[in-house]
């Protein structure tokens, strides 16, 4: 049966970042993919949040998270526009609300999610939200499968010691998925960087080679099983 698939990430970008590989091959195995994007991105690089003065590359952002998703085969994707880098601002409750009215809408079998060792407060915050969300309760019966994924440029940048460190429990083979996943990074042109960089096309590849090698497959993505409930 087809599942239906919820991608929860911080960032215009970490959704492929994390789980780009895997999402299109739902996609091609005709499961129905929903990705939410909860903060802006950007306006994290001044002193304070200034939408204004970033209206434009906001907007770029916004349209290139849409080009990146739609050569997914994304079938939804929301913009939610929390404040970047500053969601530990937010008022946890407030965020938890906001995810919680996401998967009551969605009701989805599987969710993708942030990694809690991230250096990024944002991707922890959201973690957080999301297992809080995700309370296996009656009404949350839907939720099948809670995975967390790593997110290069910042859950290997996380120092040893100071967070639960990512080691996965769970691969997805995506080596006929890969091409799409690197031309959906290219979508991302803005948020992408030059090799060496953790974050540039290069070093993904690279991730999913390494990543397939860990499990004898071409390429692969990973991640940390965080609950399977089997009806
Ligand atoms: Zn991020």
């Amino acid at each position: 049966m087809n599942k239906k698939v919820l991608v929860i990430a911080a960032h215009p970008d970490d959704e492929v970042l994390g789980c780009g590989g895997t999402i299109a091959r739902h996609v091609k195995e005709g499961d129905k993919v929903h990705t939410v994007i909860l903060a802006e991105g950007i306006t994290s690089r001044d002193k304070s949040r200034d939408r204004n003065a970033h209206k434009e590359e906001l907007s770029e952002l916004g349209s290139a998270a849409k080009r990146a998703n739609e050569i997914l085969g994304v079938h939804s994707l929301k913009l939610i526009d929390l404040p970047d880098n500053r969601l530990d601002s937010l008022n946890r409750l407030d965020l938890i609300k906001i995810v919680e009215e996401l998967i009551d809408e969605i009701k989805p079998n599987i969710i993708y999610t942030h990694h809690i060792g991230d250096v990024n407060i944002d991707h922890r915050r959201i973690h957080e939200a999301v297992i809080t969300a995700c309370r296996p309760f009656p009404q949350n019966h839907f939720v099948e499968e809670l995975l967390f994924f790593e997110t290069a440029s910042s859950t290997e940048w996380m120092t040893a010691g100071s967070a639960p460190p990512f080691v996965p429990n769970w691969y997805v083979d995506i080596t006929d998925t890969l091409s799409l996943k690197l031309k959906s990074l290219e979508a991302y042109d803005y948020e992408m960087r030059e090799w060496p960089h953790a974050r540039s096309i290069k070093a993904l590849e690279y991730q999913a080679y390494w990543r397939g090698a860990n499990i004898g497959k071409q390429a692969a993505e990973a991640f940390l099983l965080g609950r399977k409930i089997q009806s």
